[in-house]
Parts: structure tokens; C-alpha cells; sequence
């Protein structure tokens, strides 16, 4: 078989990877958006892209020939491309389990409706290099259509159930943590009358991270993908999310009476944030402080969770049973409306306010750190990685001013940040998944999804566990296996 890799290569983002059978059976793994730089600040503008690409113009393959997809995650740079895969010919179905389909529809159907506002807004301009730009980015931006198209051709599969794919590939998806559905994907090919057996790691989880269970072990395996964005690092803070927002909470809401906003992703990082702080209140008594959720997003994302409750850890599932709700609680409110969302600057009493996006780039939180950047009573909490150039980036970096929505604005706010509710594992947590494997019967290791830095460091972590033979891909590298 013949593996290449079309994407996470010595970067982060835009994971695809095309397995393919001596008999011409050709599998994706992933078809993610590649998130650079420039592309997530214009909203995944894939003209940025410098792979070769197909006749169509997208792909650098005919998107017609893949047989089958195969879906590790809902998260976009694993799943952000599969309308553009239908809209270039693709005609197969895409593999995953149930909530990745719920959260990946979710976060399709809202990233169409910001390339469909996107396309709007300079719809109404005259400015003819405005209008040039769009022409261009009408071939590119995919519409609710196109998300329609390709959620419609999803075959849910349950964990730790092997599926087969013809007469010569099976395939199983085990438990990886990280983000609810997420999965480590087993694939194993039946070929001149051997077995030849390669995982695709996905994103990998860590240990006791809210509602989540453990990302668990799989079996040996001839080859392994595996994912190193926390190659070289540890994760700083050491306590517990409860302990961390605890302490947080009590120096900037009760001990002076101030706002916290908490800049977060809607799906995912948002619901164990909403679990944490319910806990914080019912279990430990802790002040009643409001707490406002400004993110439709993380509504339904917030729904998905609630209905998957099985597939929760033992912890959250206990939770649930003793108490009506895991994301509910009485100084708990949702702003739905954009009303709404204006209002609550008004609200004068401490609170806390959970809103998108999480790099504080685009999304209702923008809105909120404009009304409170120079309010000396705020604290901004940064809980997960923000890209250079954004906002969030800017905040960090203590800028003593900075531009938002168009004025420039003394930054008097504290910013503070924590890695608790990080949903990757770091280098230990990537050791531990590593070492499931023999070292004498691991052929081969890949190193995909992390900066080149991360991959170097971790490629030698692994030599001197023994694991002598690992890759680090470049971007369209085939190997035979
Ligand atoms: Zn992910």
C-alpha cells in the first residue's frame, strides 16, 4: 500500500492523508482546512494554499477517485474541506462517529454561513478590487449546499466495532479523548496474503479532562501516524480545572467586585467549561456569580454533548444522575439573541462572561473585549492557543494599547492565560500513546500535525525510548508501505 501525506506535514493544521491499496481501493483520512496564518484571519482562504492541486483546482488529486473518507474529528482542520471534496466530484461516503457527524455539521454549517455573509458584505461593495477578490473566493468559499451534500453521505460508526471496506480493508475507531467523538482510526489491509496494520492518531486527548473518558490504548499496529503539536512541551499548569477557575474567579469576581471574560472555542472547550463552573457552584457552595454563555454555537454544540451522555466519562454520567443537568445551573443564562448579547454590558454586578471566538478573533467576544479593555476591573482569560497576528495573540503579547473595532484603546484589563482546558495531550501524554506499541514491531512512525520545532524534539524523545524509526514527513511525501 501507498501512503501520502497532503496535509499536517511540518505544520499544525489541514490534516489529509491518502492511503491506497495495491488493488486501487483509495482512502482519505481527514480532509482538513489549512489554517495558516493569513487563512485564519481572512477565514480559511485556501488561495493561500501552495499545494499542487487537481484539474478542478482544489485538490492535489481527482477528489472522483477516492473511494471511501474516514473522519477523526469534528474539529475544522480535520473536517473543514469535505463540501469542497463534494464540490470537486467526490461522490463517496465519510466515515465517523455520531458526534463528530452532530459537531461537524455544526461547525460546517456555521463556517458556511460565514463565507455566505462574507460573500454578502463585499456583494455590496463597488470597489472593483473588492469585487475581484470575490469572484475569486466564490470558487473557493463552500455554502450550506455544498455542507448538506456531504453530511448527507455520513455512515456513523460505533467505537471499538470493527467496519469492514470491501473484501481486503477493515477499519476501527477507538476512543481518543479530545473532543467528544473524537476517534484514533485502525486500519487494516489484507494484501498478497499478509496483513498490514497503520493507525491514524487524530488529535490526542489527555488524561481526566472534563466529561471526556482517557484516549485509550490500541492495538500493535505495522505503522503509526501519530499527531505531535505537544511534541516538545509540557502542559504548565498543573492543577485542576475546578482549582484553576476556583482561584480565578475569587481574585476577580469576589475579591473585587469585576468581570471575567473567558475567550473560548464553542465546541468542546466552552461545554467543559460550563461543566467545571457548574460543579464549582453545586458541589462546593461556591457564590452564586452570573454566568453568561454569548455563543449559538456552543448551544447546540452544548446539546450534542447532553445527548451523547454515554459516551462521557464515568465522572460526568455520575454528575448527571445526581443532578438535573451537567451544563445548567441557576446563575446560569444563554445569550441567544445579538440583543441579548449587546445588553449584558449593562449588566453591573460581577460576572462571568463565556463567549467565541477563542483567539478573540471574529465572533460576539470581540464585542465584549472592546466594551472592557480599559475597564481596570476586567480580566481577560486566554484558555487556548491563539495564532500570531490575532487579537488574542496581541493581548498576550501585554501590548499597552491596541486596535479594536477601529479605535485605538488603552489596554487597563488584566489578561491572564491557562493550559488546563487544553484538549491535547502534551509530550508525556504522546510518550504514553506511543509506547502502547512494541518498539521491535512498530515499523515505521510518522510525525504529522505539529510545528517542525515540536517534531524534531519529539523524534528524539522517541529514540531514546528505542523507537529508532521515525518520519517526519514533508507535504505530498508518498511511502510504500
Ligand atoms: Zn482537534
Amino acid at each position: 500500500m501507498k501512503l501520502t501525506f497532503w496535509g499536517a506535514a511540518r505544520q499544525v493544521t489541514g490534516s489529509m492523508f491518502l492511503l491506497e491499496t495495491e488493488d486501487q481501493y483509495r482512502i482519505l483520512i481527514d480532509c482538513g482546512a489549512d489554517m495558516d496564518k493569513k487563512a485564519a484571519l481572512n477565514g480559511n482562504s485556501p488561495e493561500d494554499d501552495e499545494s499542487p492541486k487537481s484539474a478542478a483546482g482544489f485538490f492535489p488529486f481527482e477528489a472522483s477517485s477516492i473511494n471511501v473518507v474516514l473522519l477523526t474529528h469534528a474539529h475544522i482542520d480535520h473536517s473543514g474541506n469535505l463540501p469542497n471534496l463534494y464540490r470537486e466530484g467526490y461522490e463517496g461516503q465519510i466515515l465517523c462517529t455520531d458526534p463528530t457527524y452532530s459537531l461537524t455539521n455544526l461547525l460546517l454549517q456555521d463556517a458556511a454561513s460565514l463565507n455566505h455573509r462574507r460573500l454578502n458584505e463585499m456583494g455590496k461593495s463597488k470597489k472593483q478590487k473588492v469585487r475581484k477578490k470575490m469572484a475569486s473566493l466564490q470558487k473557493d468559499l463552500f455554502l450550506e449546499k455544498q455542507v448538506r451534500e456531504s453530511m448527507d453521505n455520513v455512515v456513523p460508526i460505533q467505537y471499538n466495532r470493527k467496519f469492514r471496506l470491501g473484501d481486503s480493508v477493515d477499519v476501527t475507531f477507538v476512543p481518543a479523548g479530545h473532543l467528544l467523538g473524537a476517534a484514533h482510526i485502525v486500519i487494516n489491509v489484507y494484501e498478497n496474503g499478509e496483513k498490514k496494520s497503520i493507525c491514524f492518531s487524530g488529535d490526542i486527548g489527555r488524561k481526566n479532562y472534563p466529561l471526556l473518558g482517557d484516549p485509550e490504548p490500541i492495538p500493535q499496529v505495522d505503522y503509526l501516524i501519530c499527531e505531535s503539536t505537544y511534541g516538545n512541551r509540557l502542559h504548565l499548569n498543573t492543577e485542576t480545572p475546578e482549582a484553576m477557575l476556583a482561584d480565578v474567579i475569587q481574585r476577580t469576581c469576589i475579591d473585587i467586585p469585576g468581570r471575567l471574560i473567558i475567550p473560548s472555542f464553542s465546541v468542546g472547550r466552552t461545554q467543559a467549561l460550563l461543566y467545571t463552573l457548574n460543579r464549582l457552584y453545586t458541589e462546593q457552595g461556591f457564590p452564586p456569580i452570573k454566568v453568561f454563555s454569548d455563543s449559538p454555537l456552543a448551544l447546540e454544540s452544548t446539546k450534542v454533548y447532553q445527548k451523547n451522555l454515554r459516551l462521557l466519562n464515568k465522572e460526568a454520567k455520575d454528575y448527571q444522575e445526581e443532578n438535573a443537568s451537567l451544563f445548567d445551573f441557576v446563575n446560569f443564562e444563554y445569550l441567544e439573541s445579538s440583543k441579548a448579547s449587546r445588553e449584558v454590558s449593562n449588566y453591573n454586578q460581577p460576572c462571568i462572561i463565556i463567549s467565541s471566538s477563542g483567539m478573540v478573533q471574529g465572533g460576539r467576544v470581540e464585542q465584549h473585549v472592546a466594551a472592557n479593555i480599559s475597564n481596570p476591573y476586567c480580566t481577560i482569560l486566554i484558555i487556548g492557543y491563539c495564532a500570531e497576528g490575532t487579537l488574542g495573540w496581541r493581548l498576550l503579547n501585554g501590548q499597552p494599547t491596541i486596535s479594536i473595532k477601529d479605535k485605538e484603546e488603552p489596554v487597563l484589563a488584566k489578561v491572564e492565560r491557562t493550559d488546563v482546558f487544553s484538549g491535547h495531550g502534551d509530550r508525556d501524554d504522546l510518550v504514553r500513546f506511543v509506547k502502547h506499541q512494541s518498539p521491535e514491531k512498530l515499523k515505521k512512525v510518522f510525525l504529522v500535525h505539529g510545528e517542525f520545532t515540536s517534531m524534531s524534539a519529539f523524534q528524539q524523545t522517541l529514540a531514546d525510548e528505542g523507537y529508532s524509526n521515525v518520519e517526519i514527513p514533508t507535504k505530498g511525501q508518498t511511502y510504500e508501505l
